[in-house]
């Protein structure tokens, strides 16, 4: 069944989609990291996305549309979490269209709810592997040899532009603003399920499991 992962910045879309893939094998489309990798490696559409995404701000939906479009052409029968899209409005539209000239659907939208301090505390201090894209915490996960991945082995886990405090809060109000409201179009289609995403991600994971069958 395809999903949605949906909520806040932080609230542990990444983390959970992770887990998804190891144990599920699902496929794992997440608009950002497809930013974050043009970015890397200053493609055109990283130099373009670059502006908005280092300063919190939404990239122009036509941009983000058509980048969903091309990974829905190489999902070759695989079963997808969407994480981080959509996040307007004319986004979810658009997804629906999508998702009908692929012959695909949306099983689950699953919506994890963390309080906005929980948030804070967890955006200000990620770290994140520039290399592999591993996720780091620095109280509730630190990497065992500071500064270096755990996964791969680079020296390269370092905060991300947009975790910066001055950025996160205009995430978190491009969030209310533009993406929340995203949330009354699948209560609508009577596909939103809301899950408590505090606490410890394996328990997060184990609420996510329980409302897949
Ligand atoms: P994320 O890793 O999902 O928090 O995304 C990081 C940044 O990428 C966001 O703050 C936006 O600048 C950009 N981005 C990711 N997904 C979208 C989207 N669906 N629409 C517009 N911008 C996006």
């Amino acid at each position: 069944m395809n999903l949605i992962l949906f909520g806040a910045p932080g609230a542990g879309k990444g983390t959970q989609s992770a887990k998804l893939v190891e144990e599920l094998g699902y496929k794992h489309i997440s608009t950002g990291d497809l930013f974050r990798y043009a970015m890397k490696n200053e493609t055109a559409l990283g130099v373009e996305a670059k502006k908005y995404v280092d300063a919190g701000k939404l990239v122009p939906d036509s941009i983000v549309i058509g980048m969903v479009d091309e990974a829905f052409g190489a999902l070759a029968g695989a079963s997808f979490i969407l994480d981080g899209f959509p996040r307007t409005a004319p986004q979810a539209e658009a997804l629906d269209n999508l998702l009908e000239s692929h012959s695909l659907d949306i099983g689950k939208v699953i919506f994890l709810e963390v309080p906005k301090e929980l948030l804070l505390g967890r955006l200000t201090g990620r770290r994140v592997c520039k290399n592999c894209g591993a996720t780091y915490h620095v109280e509730a996960k630190p990497p065992v040899k500071d500064g270096v991945c755990d996964v791969c082995s680079s020296d390269q886990v370092v905060q991300r532009k947009d975790d910066m405090p001055e950025v996160i809060e205009e995430r978190l109000e491009v969030y209310e603003n533009s993406t929340a409201p995203v949330k009354s179009f699948y209560l609508a289609q009577g596909k939103l399920i809301e899950l408590d995403g505090t606490g410890e991600a394996d328990d997060v994971f184990a609420r996510i499991k329980g409302v897949l069958s």
